[in-house]
């Protein structure tokens, strides 16, 4: 019998979620336990299954957990018989002690796997739009650590050797000691005035770039209040910054950004934020829950598949998703809608119904209660109107008005959801620059946790009745989108240009 492979070493990459391998992501949804630095992404933790063990085995600065420790923690996991991921910022072994660990395994018998990861030294400049190599500028690249320690040279020959040796430098770690490195290298013979960044947050949102030249950048990262992590880069290949500068130059970067939807669907929201360079920060306020009883839904059901309905009108893809459930719970499918016209709000409640084998007969042009009322006309049948336990009566309203009975059942209910402590404490620190609420409900939810004094903060809602729901919970409406979509929301931000 072959001995499993029970410990998993795994480059998380520099801080972009993205940026791990497929290996490493597969490797990290599959484990029972993960131990962690303090530089891996949170949104990387996420991956691992929800029973998975999360163990923070981190260093700050200054306060060293030993490595043997570290190493001792990994052995034991192994032991007892867990599938573990010792997941390293980084690539493991740049600066990232990995073949300590692996030793160690080595050592007690355990057999390990290694996942090299994009490290910091070539992906954090990338990300400030420095290339380490560059043809005609650049053709090598040192990485070394400007942190006190045995790993740094200390003779001035080998300061000499570095300052020599390559065109490009890259420095990771020893914000403090930046000043030190400098000079040093200064005296070993490196051009005081070759240009130089320094990185802080690199591949984040919090990213931060300031360039000036070697002989300066210490001053210049102390004025500015560089913290670790960052990483500096010296040499002629910074001055590429000013053509290839991406992913501080996309439309929201750096814009902290609320999204208070559910999360089941809050992905693609998210996403699309995120790719613009916005700060996501996921407030999901509301969850979406079963109503408190089918009988309603179900009896309406039965009526529907009796040909009851001249209409289905449905307002939200949760309607949808249960209204489809329900059907199915009761033997039923998409051919209960054989003799009704069916309406659908907004082009992701179109694309519920379309995915369930059902072409909408209607969506109207503007994605309102209003607007619907009006595309239906008058009429006198009867409308199958599946919603919320508690919604707003707007498109009830307008329907009854124009003569229609309508017959409105409860299909699904929103309520108040538990979101994280340090999203909280985001938001009560006043720790973001935009909220955005895509459903009156939600406002309800959101104000109710945080009060209604964003002063000094944008407050942008999809459509009308979200705005009506905020101006009436004392919020001041900075933005409603033309288009009453997530994307109509997202593309009038950018157009916006909020301050950060
Ligand atoms: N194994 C890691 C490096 C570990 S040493 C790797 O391959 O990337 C930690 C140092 O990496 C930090 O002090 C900093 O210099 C650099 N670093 C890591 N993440 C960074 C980030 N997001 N932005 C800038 N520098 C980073």
């Amino acid at each position: 019998m072959t001995e499993d492979v029970r410990v998993f070493l795994v480059g998380a990459g520099p801080g972009d979620p993205g940026l791990i391998t497929r290996r490493g992501l597969e490797l990290l949804r599959a484990c029972d336990v993960v131990l962690y630095d303090r530089l891996v992404s949170p949104a990387l933790l996420d991956e691992a299954p929800a029973a998975a063990e999360r163990v923070f085995v981190g260093k700050k600065v200054g306060e060293v957990l030993p490595q043997a420790t570290i190493d001792a923690l990994i052995v034991e996991h192994a032991r007892a018989g867990r599938r573990v991921v010792r997941l390293k910022g980084g690539d493991p072994f740049v600066f990232g002690r990995g073949a300590d660990e692996a030793q160690a395994l080595a050592a007690a018998g355990i057999r390990f796997e290694i996942v090299p990861g994009i490290t910091s030294a070539v992906a954090v400049p990338a990300y400030a739009g420095i290339p380490v190599t560059h043809s005609g500028v650049s053709s090598s690249f040192t990485v070394l650590t400007a942190h006190e320690s045995a790993a740094r040279p200390d003779s001035p020959e080998r300061w000499r050797q570095l300052a020599s040796g390559a065109q490009t430098l890259v420095f990771l770690m020893g914000v403090g000691a930046l000043e030190d490195t400098v000079e040093r290298l200064i005296d070993a013979g490196r051009d005081a005035d070759e240009p130089a960044a320094i990185i802080e947050w690199g591949t984040t949102p919090q990213q931060r770039t300031i360039v000036a030249t070697l002989a300066t950048i210490a001053d210049a990262a102390r004025e500015a209040g560089i913290q670790p992590p960052a990483t500096t880069i010296v040499g002629e290949v910074v001055r590429l910054r000013t053509a290839v500068e991406w992913f501080e130059a996309r439309p929201l970067f750096g814009l902290r950004v609320v999204v208070t939807r559910p999360k089941i669907d809050s992905a693609s929201m998210t996403q699309a934020l995120s790719d613009l360079g916005a700060d996501v920060i996921h407030a999901p306020v509301l969850e979406i829950a079963d109503p408190p009883a089918w009988d309603e839904l179900d009896g309406a059901l039965k009526r529907l598949d009796d040909d009851a309905f001249e209409w289905a009108v449905f307002a939200s893809a949760h309607a949808v998703a249960k209204t489809f459930e329900r059907l199915a719970a009761l033997g039923l499918d998409a051919r209960a809608f054989r003799n009704s016209k069916v309406a659908a709000v907004g082009p992701s409640t179109q694309e519920a119904l379309v995915a369930r084998g059902i072409n909408p007969d209607l969506v109207p042009s503007t994605y309102t209660a209003k607007e619907l009322a009006r595309s239906l006309g008058s009429g006198s049948g009867s409308i199958f109107l599946p919603r919320p336990v508690e919604a707003p009566r707007g498109i009830v309203d307008n329907l009854k008005s124009a003569g229609w009975d309508v017959v409105e059942v409860a299909a699904y209910e929103t309520r108040p959801a538990e979101i994280t402590d340090e999203i909280k404490a985001r938001i009560s620190q006043a720790d973001f620059d935009v909220v955005t609420f895509l459903s009156p409900s939600a406002v309800g939810a959101f104000t109710d946790l945080f009060g209604s004094s964003l002063e000094g903060k944008l407050v942008a809602c999809i459509g009308p009745s979200t705005a009506a729901a905020a101006e009436a919970r004392g919020l001041r409406v900075d933005l409603v989108p033309e288009e009453h979509t997530a994307e109509g929301l997202i593309a009038a931000l950018v157009d916006a240009k909020p301050p950060r």
